[in-house]
């Protein structure tokens, strides 16, 4: 990277609003001088420091620029380096991609507290249970605040997993848990993130992050739109006569699903849900986690089974030993056209997000649309 360190990210990423949010640089900071704040925005903590200054940064350090998944050349080198090939614009919207399947857990406990089809739970049992890995990078709801406000969270047991499987439409910066994951010695790690934060797979190795180059195993990425804040969903579901903890599951199939307590379901418009868009992902261009190990959605026409796009050789060899283990079932993603069309027509949605007009000519990967 030669000199580029905190102040340059600060100020092409940070500081322009390309920032997801993601923790990359909050994870591999070596001196634990960035922080986090409340809005999901890295910062610098050291003492006496302007925002975009970092002393260890003036002294040759750029590990938080190596980690972050939006700087400057960021999608054509993560394509390089994972797929050994710039990814065509016109056949790979949603990125390179070995296969395409809908998958779901055989064990009914695992299948009943996935989201979906149970997929990344079952992947980070299996994981655990074989030793293949250690720790798992997941969010867990923050206590007290109802069901879908969700915080990083370090699992390491098949409990854990069952305990925090499904989906919050709040953010959660899951790289964070691996101070946790270090500070217990742990060797090899799952992530499972937002795509921002899969995007980590492919930063770690271009740019030689060689810590965690090592000690991420797996990553699997969530397909995501966008997450939206946990006051302004508070605050929509009110409008309906809903109370925050009355509320038991949330799910988002083109509509803000609804299951409550009192076993009731209500379904609500999500473009009222739309004004409370978190900021970091108002610019973000990638909807299928296109860089992730494994990316994970719920767009078929089915909501039991988990859209499963397999991306690397690793995660070919984790989905494999799943299913030679009779742990998930799978058919081709191909039987499902709603699946296939709306990966399609969402992934093209997201890329025209990417301020291609407005940025150097060096944020300008040929995958990013020009927006309109
Ligand atoms: C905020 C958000 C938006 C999404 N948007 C879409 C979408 O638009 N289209 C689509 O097809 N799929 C979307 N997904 C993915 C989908 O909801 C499922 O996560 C995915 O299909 C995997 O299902 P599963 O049953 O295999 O996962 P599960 O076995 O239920 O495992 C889900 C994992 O996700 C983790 N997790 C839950 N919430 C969060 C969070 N907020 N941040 C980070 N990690 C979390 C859990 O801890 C768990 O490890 C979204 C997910 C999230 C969290």
């Amino acid at each position: 990277m030669g000199e580029v360190h905190w102040r340059e990210l600060y100020r092409e990423v940070v500081d322009t609003g390309l920032c997801t949010g993601c923790a990359a640089c909050v994870m591999a900071c070596p001196r634990d001088v960035l922080g986090y704040t409340v809005d999901y925005e890295p910062v610098q903590i050291g003492e006496g420091m302007g925002v975009d200054q970092c002393v260890i940064g003036d002294r040759g350090c750029d590990m938080c620029t190596r980690a972050c998944p939006r700087f400057r050349a960021w999608e054509t080198d993560l394509d390089q380096v994972l797929f050994g090939r710039p990814r065509d614009p016109e056949t790979e919207v949603a990125g390179p991609a070995r296969s395409i399947l809908l998958t779901r857990a055989t064990e009914q406990a695992v299948h009943a507290a996935g989201q979906d089809g149970g997929l990344v739970s079952t992947l980070l049992i299996w994981g655990l249970e074989t030793g293949r890995i250690d720790g798992a990078l997941t969010s867990q709801i923050t206590e007290g605040r109802g069901p879908f406000d969700a915080e990083p969270f370090l699992a390491t047991t098949r409990e854990d997993v069952l305990a925090t499987a499904g989906s919050r439409y709040t953010y959660s910066a899951n790289p964070l848990a691996m101070k946790q994951a270090d500070a217990a010695k742990l060797r090899q790690i799952a992530l499972v993130g937002m795509s921002c934060q899969a995007s980590i797979n492919g930063t770690v190795e271009a740019y030689a992050v060689n810590k965690y180059k090592r000690k991420i195993a797996l990553t699997l990425g969530l397909l995501c739109s966008k997450t939206f804040t946990y006051d302004g969903q508070r605050k929509v579901l009110a409008e309906h006569g809903i109370d925050v903890a009355d509320v038991v599951k949330i799910n988002i199939k083109g509509r803000y699903q609804v299951w409550t307590r009192d076993g009731g379901y209500h379904e609500l418009p999500l473009k009222q849900f739309h004004p409370y868009t978190r900021p970091g992902c108002k610019l973000c261009p990638d909807f299928a986690a296109e860089h992730a190990d494994i990316s994970c959605g719920g767009i078929g026409a089915d909501d039991a089974w988990t859209l499963t796009i397999v991306r690397t050789a690793r995660g070919e060899e984790w989905l494999q030993g799943a299913l030679d283990a009779g742990l998930i079932e799978a058919r081709p993603g191909q039987t499902d056209e709603v699946a296939m069309n709306l990966l399609t027509k969402l992934s093209t949605w997201s890329r025209k997000r990417w301020p291609v007009d407005t940025l150097p000519e060096t944020h300008r990967a040929p995958g990013l649309l020009p927006s309109g």
